[in-house]
C-alpha cells in the first residue's frame, strides 16, 4: 500500500484597478496591449512604485489563512528568459515572504483535515503568449502584455494532504475564502486563480518523502483532482514495478487522461534570486497588520458554525448557506425576518 503526499501552490490575481508597479488598469478582456506602459513593458530605466491596495489586500488574505504578516519582507528577481517577461526577470518574492506559517481546516473523508500554509506572497503575473487566432498563426507566436504586472498573491502549503479528493476540496476552500474577502473573484476560466499540485507517493507507515513531481497550470477543481489521481497512480506503479519516481514537472493532458513530462530537474531552471535593488523592504507596522486583521469579516467556517449554533441548521445545510457571503447575507436576513 502506499500513500500520497501533495502540497499545493496556489496563484490568485488580487482584485485591484490597477497593477501591482505601475499605474496601468488590470481589466480583463480589452484588446491586446492597450494597458502597457514603460513600467510593466520592462522598459529600461523604468522604475517600479508598490500599489498599496495590493499589499493590503495581501495581508488581508493571509490573515485569514492564519498566518503571521512579516514585519519586514522583501521583493526579489527571479531570472528566467520567456517572451511572455519582458523584463527577463519577474518581481517575486524568495526567502522574505509576505506572511508564514497559517493554517487551514478543511472538512476531508470522516474527519478534518489540518493543512498548514508555509508561506503567502506577492508577485506580478507575466504577460501571455498567442499560440492561436491569427492568419500566420503557424509561423509566429503574438504576445499579449496586458496581464504583466498584474499583481498575484502565491499561497503555499506544507505537503499535508493525502489524497486526490481532500487537495481539490483544499483548493475549493480556498478558493472560497479569497472570493468572501473580496481578495479576488476566483475566476479559473479566465485565470484568475491557478494551482500547481506537488505529489509524491510512499509506502503506507513511512515517514521519509518520496521524490516528488510537479504538475503545473491546473485551473478547475475537477482537473486538480483528476490530475492527481492519475499522477499517483503512475508513481504507484512504477514504484511497485521496481522503479523509481524522477523529480520533474508535469502537464495534465486533459483530452488523453493522463500527465505527461515537461522539464525534468537537470533542465529546471536556475533563477538566479537576488533582492529586488529598485524596491525598498516592505515593512509592515504592527498597526496596520492589527487595522486589517480588525476589517476582516467573520470567516467561512465560523459563520457556518455560527449557522448551526444559532439557527439550528445541520453542518451541511449551514454548508450551502455559506458557500458565498451573499448567499450568507441573503440567509441570516431572511432568518431574522421570520
Ligand atoms: P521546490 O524546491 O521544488 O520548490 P518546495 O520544498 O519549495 O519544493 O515545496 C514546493 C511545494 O511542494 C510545497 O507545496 C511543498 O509542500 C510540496 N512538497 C515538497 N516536497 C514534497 C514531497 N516530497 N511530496 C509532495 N509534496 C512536496
Ligand atoms: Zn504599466
Ligand atoms: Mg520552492
Amino acid at each position: 500500500m502506499y500513500e500520497p503526499v501533495i502540497g499545493l501552490e496556489i496563484h490568485a490575481q488580487v482584485l485591484t484597478d490597477t497593477k501591482i508597479f505601475c499605474g496601468c488598469r488590470t481589466r480583463f478582456g480589452d484588446p491586446p496591449n492597450t494597458h502597457v506602459c514603460p513600467v510593466c513593458a520592462g522598459l529600461p530605466g523604468a522604475l517600479p512604485v508598490l500599489n498599496r491596495r495590493a499589499v493590503d489586500l495581501a495581508a488581508r488574505a493571509a490573515l485569514a489563512l492564519g498566518c503571521r504578516i512579516n514585519a519586514r519582507s522583501e521583493f526579489a528577481r527571479k531570472n528566467y528568459f520567456y517572451p511572455d517577461l519582458p523584463k527577463g526577470y519577474q518581481i517575486s518574492q524568495y526567502d522574505q515572504p509576505l506572511a508564514s506559517a497559517g493554517l487551514v481546516e478543511i472538512p476531508g473523508a470522516g474527519s478534518r483535515v489540518r493543512v498548514a500554509i508555509t508561506r503567502v506572497h506577492m508577485e506580478e503575473d507575466a504577460g501571455k503568449s498567442l499560440h492561436e487566432g491569427f492568419h500566420d498563426s503557424a509561423q509566429h507566436t503574438y504576445i499579449d502584455y496586458n496581464r504583466s504586472g498584474v499583481p498575484l498573491i502565491e499561497i503555499v502549503t506544507e505537503p499535508d494532504l493525502r489524497s486526490a479528493a481532500d487537495a481539490a476540496t483544499f483548493f475549493e476552500t480556498l478558493r472560497r475564502l479569497l472570493v468572501w474577502l473580496g481578495v479576488s473573484d476566483g475566476n479559473m476560466e479566465e485565470g484568475s486563480l491557478r494551482c500547481d499540485a506537488n505529489v509524491s507517493v510512499r509506502p503506507a507507515g513511512t515517514k521519509t518523502l518520496g521524490t516528488k513531481t510537479e504538475v503545473k497550470n491546473l485551473n478547475s477543481f475537477r482537473h486538480l483532482q483528476k490530475a492527481l489521481e492519475h499522477e499517483i497512480a503512475r508513481q504507484v506503479e512504477l514504484l511497485a514495478d521496481g522503479g523509481r519516481v524522477v523529480q520533474e514537472t508535469r502537464l495534465w493532458d486533459p483530452a488523453g487522461a493522463r500527465t505527461v513530462a515537461m522539464r525534468s530537474k537537470e533542465e529546471a531552471h536556475d533563477y538566479r534570486y537576488f533582492p529586488e535593488p529598485d524596491l525598498p523592504p516592505l515593512e509592515f507596522s504592527a498597526g496596520r497588520v492589527a487595522a486589517i486583521a480588525e476589517a476582516l469579516p467573520e470567516l467561512p467556517h465560523v459563520r457556518r458554525a455560527r449557522f448551526v449554533a444559532e439557527y439550528g441548521l445541520s453542518d451541511n445545510d449551514a454548508g450551502e448557506m455559506t458557500r458565498s457571503r451573499g448567499m450568507a447575507d441573503y440567509f441570516e436576513e431572511t432568518a431574522r425576518r421570520a
